[in-house]
């Protein structure tokens, strides 16, 4: 995988970093390309057929492992709980997965051994020629990826920076604090929990790695967002963003990040913030702010 950029932009009369993994590759990037590189070699050393994993209709990572098996030359089935009206009218990250073939399933026809364990599991388990992915792609094996973007900043640092990074699972940043801990210039990875609250981040952290001394910092957002709820001061972040820096991020995590940094007056501090792609989900949530306030462009 070629190194992504790291840019300086700016933002409210401030200059920042980006790494621009968005950047990576056109097709899988941001860290659903970081978190699935373990995959490559096991394909053919486990001669997989298929792979299969879980979450909701709209996930980045469902996008990113279906582009994986149709350039792979593998089977994806994907189990979520059927919204029917999507499912009528497929947009996004959907639409393209289904256009590439990956194949829904309702949650309920998982196999058991997976309705059991989805919230928990932490590792990929192979049965037979089918490899299980944990829901966002929040194993252990993403630790290999992640380590390769950690060695990346570690080897651009010149200062001392900080590191900010919105989290769903929160694996990358986790791992990237845990690759980074023992680097002289990097004072702190910072982050956000964005799909639910901090508690819900730390048990996700723990699951992955018990020693709390490895976690990344947890940022307390000025309040509370429901997750990939529209807000319209999180749109006009976005926006604002977008215009300053010339950079388009991400609608459903980024604008969180945003928000949290201000909050932090982070950008005050020398920071590296970490693009994680996502872009392509963009689409439909630009689409649900424009249902909802009607002066938005
Ligand atoms: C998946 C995703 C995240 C969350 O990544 P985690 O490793 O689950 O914390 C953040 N931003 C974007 C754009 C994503 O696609």
């Amino acid at each position: 995988m070629p190194h992504s950029p790291i840019c300086p932009a700016r933002w409210r009369g401030k200059r920042f970093f980006v790494k621009r993994d968005d950047l990576i590759n056109p097709l899988i990037n941001g860290n659903k390309a970081r978190k699935l590189q373990f995959l490559y070699p096991l394909v053919k050393a486990h001669k997989l057929k298929r792979i299969v994993s879980y979450g909701s209709m709209q996930s980045n990572a469902m996008y990113a492992l279906t582009i994986f098996a149709k350039l792979q030359g593998l089977e994806f089935h994907y189990y979520a709980r059927i919204n029917e009206s999507l499912l009528a009218n497929p947009k996004g990250n959907l639409k393209v997965a289904l256009f590439f073939g990956m194949k829904l399933f309702d949650m309920k026809e998982a196999p058991n051994f997976l309705l059991k364990t989805k919230n928990t599991l932490s590792t990929t388990i192979q049965k037979g020629d089918t490899l299980y992915i944990p829901e966002g792609i929040r194993c252990k094996e993403a630790e290999d990826g992640i380590a390769m973007l950690a060695l990346e900043i570690e080897r651009w640092a010149r200062k001392p920076i900080n590191i900010f990074l919105p989290s769903g699972t929160g694996t990358t940043a986790l791992y990237l604090k845990k690759h980074l801990r023992f680097c002289p210039l990097i004072n702190e990875v910072y982050t956000v929990a964005c799909v639910a609250d901090n508690s819900y981040l730390q048990e996700q952290f723990s699951m992955l790695e018990p020693n709390t001394t490895l976690h990344p910092k947890i940022l307390e957002p000025p309040r509370r967002y429901k997750f990939a709820k529209p807000y319209i001061e999180l749109y006009k972040l976005w926006q604002e963003v977008k215009k300053e820096s010339g950079i388009i991020f991400d609608l459903i995590y980024d604008p969180i990040g945003f928000a949290t940094i201000l909050h932090h007056n982070l950008l005050n501090s020398n920071l590296l913030y970490i693009h994680q792609g996502g872009l392509l989900g963009n689409e439909t949530m630009i689409e649900r702010y424009k249902k909802k306030f009607a002066t938005i462009s």
